[in-house]
Formats: structure tokens, sequence, C-alpha cells
């Protein structure tokens, strides 16, 4: 499995230097959408290669790159996109819709996202964070990886899957103490997952170089453009 990290910062980032969530499985599949992942699509020159959306989260660091998203998918007559989202979703579509813009998706909306996008198959598990949001977990017959979107450590159902994974991309919104805003910290991952391949995301870009700093060598720190074979 190859795998793209659009977007590598946090809710919280500003600029460009991290634009907000997203990863690219196989040129082929995203993991959400964050506002500036769209266009680091362009960059990076994958633009026309996404054929499926899988949102963890309906917060708009997670999603709101779609729009404009939608918008040039249109004016490159690309095929429809197909979107796996937790409820609520077509709800905002609509409404985008509604006041006069030409999108339009195939939405498949769910509880807990399932699909199959080629030959990958892609399922979710509930996470643990503010809102319903899940964590997925992409398998290609050979290899199993967990994304964990946004959530709070120790999250059951997460620590299931990652049991069996072979790499596990997790968020890693602070240091120490952010449970209370639903989210994991870079001490919590380097207790939690001793033994594991994890790679960091959702990084903050004000303490970007503290968590540089501490997990080097422990985790691997991803940023935007890196890519990963597994
Ligand atoms: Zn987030
Ligand atoms: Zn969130």
């Amino acid at each position: 499995m190859r795998i793209r990290f659009i977007g590598t910062g946090a809710g919280s980032s500003v600029g460009t230097k991290r634009v907000k969530s997203s990863i690219l499985i196989n040129d082929k599949v995203l993991l959400d959408l964050g506002p500036g992942a769209d266009l680091k699509l362009e960059d990076l020159n994958l633009y026309d290669k996404p054929i499926a959306l899988f949102i963890s989260h309906l917060h708009v660091d997670h999603f709101s790159g779609i729009f404009d998203y939608l918008v040039q998918r249109k004016i490159r007559q690309l095929p429809e996109l197909e979107i796996y989202s937790p409820r609520g979703l077509s709800e905002i579509i609509s409404s985008y819709i509604r006041v006069g813009n030409n999108i339009s998706a195939k939405l498949y909306e769910g509880n807990l996202p399932k699909g199959k996008v080629n030959d990958l198959e892609i399922y979710s598990v509930n996470a643990c964070h503010t809102i319903h949001a899940v964590s997925y977990v992409i398998l290609d017959g050979k290899r199993k990886i967990l994304y964990s979107g946004d959530t709070k450590e120790p999250c059951e159902p997460i620590l299931e899957e990652v049991k069996d994974s072979d790499l596990i991309i997790h968020e890693s919104t602070c240091i120490e103490n952010c449970e209370e805003w639903g989210h994991t910290s870079l001490n919590q991952i380097l207790s939690l997952f001793k033994d594991k391949k994890v790679v960091i995301t959702h990084i903050p870009i004000d303490i970007e170089e503290k968590i540089i700093n501490l997990g080097n060598n422990k985790v691997i720190i991803a940023f935007d453009g890196m890519t990963l074979n597994v």
C-alpha cells in the first residue's frame, strides 16, 4: 500500500506549512479532506486521481476541503466522487447546492461507514471524540493499516483493531493532557503503542518543534507530501 500524507496539520494550525487532515491511499482513496488539502493535491499533481473519500467526522478541519474540490471536479469533468461519511454530510452538501453551487457526489452515509474501492477494503470503528467520529481500517489483502482520525485514548474499539495492524496512523494534538478536548497526546502514544509502527499526524504548528524533539526515533512524524510504502 502506498500512503501519501496530503495534510498533516491540526484544527488549530494556520498557514500552509501544514494544511489540514488528509491522507491518500494508493492514489485512489482519500481519508478526510481538510481545508487546504484540496490545493495540496494539485501541488502534488494528484488532483485528478482520487475516486473515493472517507470522512472520519464532521469537524471542519476534516472535511471542508471538499467544496472547492467538488466544484473543480465538475469543471474538469471528472466522475462523481464517492464519499463515505458519518450522517450529516448530505444535509450540508444539499444546502450548498440549494444556494446555487454546482456540486454533486455519490454519497454513502452511515454511523460506521464502510466500502470497497478497487482492491481496498475499508471499514470503520467508533473513535472516542467530542462528536460522533470514526477510525478507519484499510486492508489490501496483505496489509492492515489504521487511521485514527480524531480521538482520545485509550479508546477500546481502536485498541482492538491496533493489535494486528501493520501500521497505525494516529493523531497527536498535544504533548500531554488533551483528552478533555477529545484528543491524544504524544506521551500517550509513546506509552500505548510502544512496539508498533506508528505515524503521527494532526500536528499543531505551534508545538511542532517540541513534538519532533520528543517523538523523533520513536514514531514517524508525518509532514505534508510524505509518502510511505507498507
Ligand atoms: Zn481535527
Ligand atoms: Zn475533531
